[in-house]
């Protein structure tokens, strides 16, 4: 299995083993006073602190909101999730809520991916508002057997690899990448042996096909 993978569900394990044990943990709050209550209360917040932050040192992190959509952790939409002081200040104010456990009505915390688990994702959207950079803005199950990318998501992996437009017309082999820093902004270009001109525009939408898997 690829090491990034491997080491994201082990996190992902170890972060919903930490959630059950808080949960089992509040189940058993009842009988306590509130100033017991409280104090049990900041260390389940401490601990899912440590949760959301060790996924943030870990590098390129986003939050999957329930629609779909992919937002950088600091989104502010993405607020109510990421702070947990804030998503727990309802019920250290009113501790009643806690005692009143049902199963659902406590923060949930977010659900947090890495950039190789997003772009596994075979549909997502990205947030406009904190407009994450990843391979797609709108990522849909394109024509079967292909790939679709941006022509700014092409790396040197993809050279040699036979590309179409995302409308189906072949523009040949793909040469050459290159991005210019220039007085105007950046000038990008990408080279295909089929294509007298380069793609200049990053946002232009090629595909190839999908390798079948090799093993
Ligand atoms: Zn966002």
């Amino acid at each position: 299995m690829h090491e990034e993978t491997r080491m994201a569900q082990e996190r992902e394990q170890e972060a919903s083993k930490a959630l059950n044990e808080q949960e089992n943990f509040l189940r058993r709050q009842d009988y306590l006073s509130d100033e017991e209550l409280t104090e049990n209360l900041l260390a389940g917040i401490r601990r899912e602190k440590a949760i959301v932050e060790s996924w943030l040192d870990s590098g390129d992190c986003f939050v999957l909101s329930s629609a779909g959509k992919v937002h950088l952790p600091q989104c502010s939409s993405m607020r109510q999730f990421m702070d947990r002081e804030a998503a727990w200040a309802p019920y250290l104010r009113d501790l009643e809520r806690v005692r009143d456990w049902s199963g659902d009505t406590y923060p949930s915390m977010p659900v947090l991916r890495t950039r190789a688990q997003v772009e596994d994702l075979k549909a997502y959207k990205t947030c406009p508002m904190c407009a994450p950079t990843l391979d797609h803005s709108d990522k849909r199950q394109g024509v079967r057997g292909w790939t679709l990318l941006k022509a700014g998501s092409l790396k040197a992996k993809h050279f040699g690899k036979t590309f179409s437009l995302a409308g189906g017309s072949s523009i040949g082999v793909l040469t050459e990448i290159s991005t210019v820093e220039t007085a105007q902004g950046l000038d990008f270009r990408a080279e295909f042996d089929g294509l007298a001109a380069p793609v200049t525009d990053p946002m232009t939408q090629v595909m190839y096909r999908t390798p079948r898997p090799t093993h």
